[in-house]
């Protein structure tokens, strides 16, 4: 096989989760880009279908579905839907995600709840749903967005860090599980990236310049620079590769 080849993603279909903005619509638009038909997931309509619509306009098939991922109901029936309208799925990037950003001693239980229902429970259940479909067919590629907080501690962060520490470890749990059954599971943990979740804290001058200051490139991660380890993990040429969680992330965590 050439090495284009291995990353052609061609007769593909992925589901994005928060694929309607941010981190997530790049992805999309990348594996419809790299060949992959797409289905993209959300709670805003409004942003799922315009996405659905800029793939519809690269050639490829797309779907918008609506998703709460915090609901397990919700996450069965987006899959079925979308299982349903292309017949199957090949990939699935479980990225949607929150952050509430609060001192440890500030953080209430609904805080704790939404962004562990979120990051964490929401990524595990849209795995199963999605994974019974791929070990069934023998064949799939999960790509789970955690964070450098997976790895490292940072002040206004403990339920963020607990979720994306979380999702590093059921990464390698559901590899293990479905390594005999061709179906490899990964992570992909982002430094900073400038999207909507982090634009008002990269306001503050003096935290941005103490993140600054900790990311050896000494530079911000823009959306199109996690593209590439997502569908590099989402194609065949990391066929040997499971378990593992990619840190995209300027060099903070070789620190
Ligand atoms: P955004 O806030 O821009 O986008 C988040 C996406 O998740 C939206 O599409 C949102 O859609 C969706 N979402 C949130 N809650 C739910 C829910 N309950 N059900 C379904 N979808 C939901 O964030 P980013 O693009 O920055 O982040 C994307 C991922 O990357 C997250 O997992 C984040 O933790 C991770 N990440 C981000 C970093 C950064 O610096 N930006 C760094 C490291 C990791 P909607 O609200 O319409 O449902």
């Amino acid at each position: 096989m050439g090495v284009q080849e291995r990353f052609n993603l061609a007769g593909k279909v992925a589901l994005v989760t928060g694929g309607g903005r941010g981190i997530g619509a790049h992805i999309a638009l990348a594996l419809a880009e790299a060949g992959a038909d797409v289905g993209v997931a959300g709670r805003t309509l409004a942003q799922t279908q315009e996405v659905a619509a800029r793939i519809r306009d690269l050639g490829r098939r797309s779907y918008a579905a609506y998703v709460d991922v915090t609901n397990v109901p919700s996450i069965r029936a987006m899959v079925e839907e979308v299982a349903g309208h292309f017949g199957r799925i090949d990939i699935l990037v479980n990225n949607a995600g929150v952050n509430i950003i609060k001192y440890a001693l500030d953080v209430t239980e609904e805080d704790w709840d939404q962004v562990l229902d979120t990051n964490l429970k929401g990524v595990f259940f849209c795995a199963q749903s999605v994974g019974r479909l791929m070990v069934a067919q023998k064949y799939g590629r999960i790509v789970n967005i955690a964070s450098q907080m997976a790895a490292v501690g940072y002040y206004k962060r403990a339920a963020y860090c607990a979720s994306k520490g979380g999702v590093a470890q059921i990464t390698k749990v559901l590899a293990v599980e479905w390594a005999r059954d061709n179906v490899t599971v990964n992570a992909v943990a982002p430094t900073f990236i400038e999207t909507a979740m982090t634009a008002k804290m990269l306001q503050d001058e003096e935290f941005r310049q103490e993140v600054l200051r900790r990311i050896p490139m000494g530079r911000l991660g823009q959306p199109d620079e996690v593209i590439g380890a997502v569908i590099y993990l989402a194609s065949d040429a990391s066929s040997l590769v499971t378990g593992h969680t990619l840190f995209v992330d300027g060099g903070w965590t070789a620190w």
